[in-house]
């Protein structure tokens, strides 16, 4: 573990010279600024342990359009990472080790669950939820929670996110891309989309592989490829299907950067300018919409980085880990803190001060290690 990130309690003699050495270099550098992972996963077995003897490979379309080579892959990181997806300690002891102060903590993807039928989906919802509660509560100094919600029934994902926010103090809410054949256009889902903007709940828009993922089976394509290409898909049908424009306040955070259309937005804006059938539920110009989005900073390259800071601001970036999957952005807070041209300011922005803003907590202040302080 490195010294620089240490989050034991202070101590004395050597060592908290030792320390005080590295700490007066890092402070020299500016370098530990407060941190909040807003990309970080939780496994729950017992919602797993409802559905297993009812879930069909074609429910899954991540691990169903999978080559043999990738589905091995998967099974062995499952073995390994475990752990680290369902047990607190471990939780505590990478994030001491990666320098996060926060976790915003969302479910694995694998279990959104909007295969099943609504009433199972709820009760596997509000198990997970409750797993996720307990985290929060046994260390609320280090863990807020995102919900997850049944979308396949939007009365009762409205009815999930209000008890989450409600009783159990959650700041906001994942969402896959799609909901089985199904865009976050669609009508029916305007009922969730107003309560999440009434509550001021974040939306985290998080992937699980493409749903029709026939090209994707090879090469691990369904994760490198279909991951983005969802939440790019996604971004388009939310922003053309008029939910942006309905639901001005909404504060969505989308995975991956964003996927691909942050980097490509000039082709929307021209499609919009030239063609009629594109102008059927926005009138202004697409891209006008996709600057109301938040992305996280699993981009892997710098110049990437510096270009969604570029276009969207670095008041919209938030520091994303993945954790703790091998699709992880390594080294994540030292990824921002060597990032070249950000001010200080742009990087506390990105570190934590964006997603403290978002979700509403407060955050240890600059240069107290990893001991955060209570949300608001
Ligand atoms: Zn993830």
């Amino acid at each position: 573990m490195s010294l620089v990130y240490t989050c034991a309690p202070a101590a004395s003699g050597a060592a908290a010279r030792r320390r005080s050495k590295v700490k007066t270099k890092t402070r020299a550098a500016g370098a530990r600024q407060p941190t909040v992972d807003i990309h970080c996963h939780v496994f729950t077995p017992e919602a797993a342990a409802l559905v297993k003897d009812l879930m069909r490979p074609q429910n899954d379309p991540y691990a169903f359009f999978q080559s043999a080579a990738s589905k091995q892959t998967d099974a062995k990181q499952s073995a390994a990472i475990g752990p680290k997806l369902t047990s607190i300690e471990e939780r505590l002891k990478a994030m001491d080790g990666d320098g996060i102060d926060i976790q915003a903590v969302s479910t694995a993807p694998i279990q959104y669950y909007y295969w099943a039928d609504g009433t199972l989906a709820l009760r596997t919802a509000r198990l997970i939820n409750d797993n996720i509660a307990r985290i929060c509560a046994a260390h609320p100094e280090r863990f807020v929670g995102l919900a997850t919600v049944p979308m396949q029934v939007p009365e009762y994902a409205v009815r999930e996110l209000t008890r989450a926010v409600h009783e159990l103090g959650f700041k906001g809410v994942e969402i896959c891309p799609h909901v089985e054949q199904e865009e976050l256009s669609a009508e029916r889902f305007r009922p969730f989309f107003a309560k999440a903007e009434e509550l001021g709940a974040v939306i985290f828009l998080h992937p699980h592989g493409f749903p029709d993922g026939r090209r994707l089976g090879d090469h691990f394509f369904q994760n490198i490829v279909g991951n983005p290409l969802d939440t790019t898909v996604a971004i388009h049908h939310l922003i053309f299907g008029g939910v942006l424009e309905a639901y001005p306040r909404l504060k969505i955070v989308c995975a991956h950067g964003g996927g691909y259309l942050p980097a490509y937005s000039g082709r929307i804006d021209h499609a919009h300018a030239v063609r009629p059938d594109v102008r059927t539920k926005i009138g202004k110009a697409p891209s006008s919409y996709l600057k109301k989005l938040y992305f996280d900073t699993i981009v892997f390259t710098h110049h990437q980085l510096a270009y969604l800071v570029e276009q969207y601001g670095a008041d919209h970036i938030l520091l994303g880990t993945d954790y703790p999957y091998d699709m992880a952005l390594p080294d994540a807070v030292k990824f921002v803190q060597k990032a070249p041209g950000l001010s200080e300011r742009e990087r506390g922005l990105i570190l934590g001060g964006n997603a403290a803003r978002l979700l509403g907590i407060k955050l240890p202040p600059a240069g107290s290690g990893c001991r955060a302080a209570a949300t608001a």
